[in-house]
């Protein structure tokens, strides 16, 4: 058969997604958890969408995007079939129209002006976005995410929104030399989930805790994370660079 450009590549991510996945198992059993209880989502920036399609075949059904120009050039040639794509990077709120009749949640929602713009857009079409609000749990200036300390009174403001539903949390923890330190994040970021899932409040649900990406993504788990986001550990490094 005549070799495909693509075919070495495919080689490689079926062994780092196998890697990946017997890690994944492991940290799994180790935390006492079962594995129906995690997302693995397949980031797909910069990616080619053959590519995509390929993690797809072999068993990815969640994949994450962070620019709404990527998705809009990409959405029609992946193999969307049983496949949740969820918007995980910045968004400016004059993009939130274009994609969202083409993802099932955004899960970098930080702003009450990102979170009543969105409402409007899904009040016209009658629908209901899933969210999740992102916090930035190293308080870093140039980081997107709202303050730890904002993030329960965002969520105050956000539950009367009628178009939206609140599923959880996301973070981006600080660049971490060392593994302790990171821990310390994901679960500070695990207790402000617990903390305001036990605050009960009305539409506001937490299901998901989404953290942990290629370099974090055993002791996210390991501090509860439900929703693992990973790119390089799947498709290997990117060629070209982002803005994330
Ligand atoms: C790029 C990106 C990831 C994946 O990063 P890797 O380190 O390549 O796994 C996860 N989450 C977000 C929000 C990203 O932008």
């Amino acid at each position: 058969m005549k070799e495909n450009r693509f075919d070495e590549e495919k080689r490689a991510l079926r062994e780092r997604l196998k890697s990946v996945m017997d890690q994944v198992h492991n940290q799994m059993v180790k935390s006492n958890r079962s594995i129906d209880d995690l997302r693995v989502m397949a980031v797909t920036k910069t990616i080619d969408p053959e590519i995509i399609n390929e993690a797809i075949h072999q068993g990815i059904a969640l994949l994450g995007e962070n620019r709404a120009q990527e998705l809009l050039e990409k959405y029609e040639i992946y193999d969307k079939q049983g496949v949740d794509i969820h918007f995980i990077g910045h968004l400016q709120t004059n993009k939130v129209r274009q994609i969202a009749d083409k993802v099932c949640m955004i899960e970098s929602v930080d702003s009450l002006k990102l979170a009543s713009e969105i409402d409007k857009e899904m009040a016209k079409r009658d629908s209901v976005m899933e969210i999740l609000v992102e916090v930035n749990i190293g308080g870093e200036q140039s980081k997107s995410g709202i303050a730890k300390e904002m993030t329960e009174q965002l969520l105050e403001q956000i539950s009367s929104m009628r178009h939206l539903r609140v599923r959880g949390l996301m973070t981006i923890p600080p660049v971490c030399e060392k593994k302790e330190q990171v821990l310390r994040y994901f679960e500070d970021m695990y207790r402000l989930f617990v903390d305001i899932r036990a605050k009960n409040m009305d539409n506001i649900d937490m299901s998901y805790l989404s953290m942990g990406m290629s370099g974090d993504y055993l002791e996210a788990i390991q501090c509860g994370a439900n929703i693992i986001r990973l790119g390089t550990a799947l498709f290997g490094r990117r060629s070209r660079p982002v803005n994330v």
